[in-house]
């Protein structure tokens, strides 16, 4: 099997370097680049499977190295912030990262979503948000079908709202990658709507009720603070 490549934009040199050791342990072939200018000369000759990319960089920030790279490639971009409070920053300007990890990351959590995105675009290799041509999905116990309008948990059958069927729609056919509450809402209710965005959040509860085995402390739909929620694959 061939090695992913792994493409870290980062200036930071403690983090390369331990980057570049932990990665490489990890069964991945890295490539560094430590500005964003260097990022984007390099990305067509590096040709990555993943790119690891540092929001404060210097030249050209990681903000705009995404929009550049998301011009051209859907290839998985994971974006790396100091600050939590950057993330609301980051994704309030939809540039197009498919994940986002805060520092300090544990190396381990890191590797967790790097592989996740690398099996949701082997099997979604145009990197857009999936609709499959399959009507029927499953992840885990939950399994839904579009044509019969049909949701089942292990094998009990619910019966669900249009509105809460799309969202759980949404969040199933990308699981494992995290959508912003803005996505969701464009997706379920149009871009168009002026409605409380409260409303997300209460077909999610009611989601939450009927498909979590302990609806308080959720395992299947996890909220991604400031961010968006997620589908868990199990
Ligand atoms: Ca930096």
């Amino acid at each position: 099997m061939t090695q992913p490549t792994i493409f870290v934009v980062e200036d930071e040199a403690s983090f390369v370097d331990a980057l570049q050791i932990g990665l490489s342990r990890e069964g991945f072939h890295v490539e560094v680049a430590t500005d964003g200018a260097e990022a984007l000369e390099r990305f067509d000759e590096v040709d990555p499977d993943l790119v690891l990319l540092d929001v404060m960089l210097p030249r050209v920030s990681g903000v705009d190295v995404c929009r550049r790279i998301r011009q051209t490639s859907a290839v998985p971009i994971i974006m790396v912030t100091a600050k939590s409070s950057e993330i609301d920053t980051v994704v309030g300007l939809e540039v197009g990262a498919d994940d986002y990890v805060t520092k300090p990351y544990r190396l381990r959590e890191l590797v967790a979503r790097i592989r996740a995105q690398l099996r949701r675009t082997a099997m979604d290799s145009t990197g857009e948000l999936e609709r499959p041509a399959d009507s029927a999905i499953r992840v885990g116990e939950v399994s839904l079908d579009v044509d019969e309008h049909r949701v089942t948990v292990g094998d009990e059958e619910l019966s669900l709202p249009l509105k809460e069927f799309e969202v759980l729609h949404l969040l199933l056919a990308n699981a494992g990658r995290v959508l912003t509450r803005e996505t969701l809402i464009d997706r379920v209710w149009g871009s168009d709507y002026v409605g409380d965005t409260k409303t997300l959040d209460v077909h999610i509860k009611r989601l939450r009720s009927k498909i979590e085995i302990d609806p308080g402390s959720p395992t299947r739909i996890v909220t991604i603070r400031g961010l968006g929620y997620k589908y868990e694959r199990s």
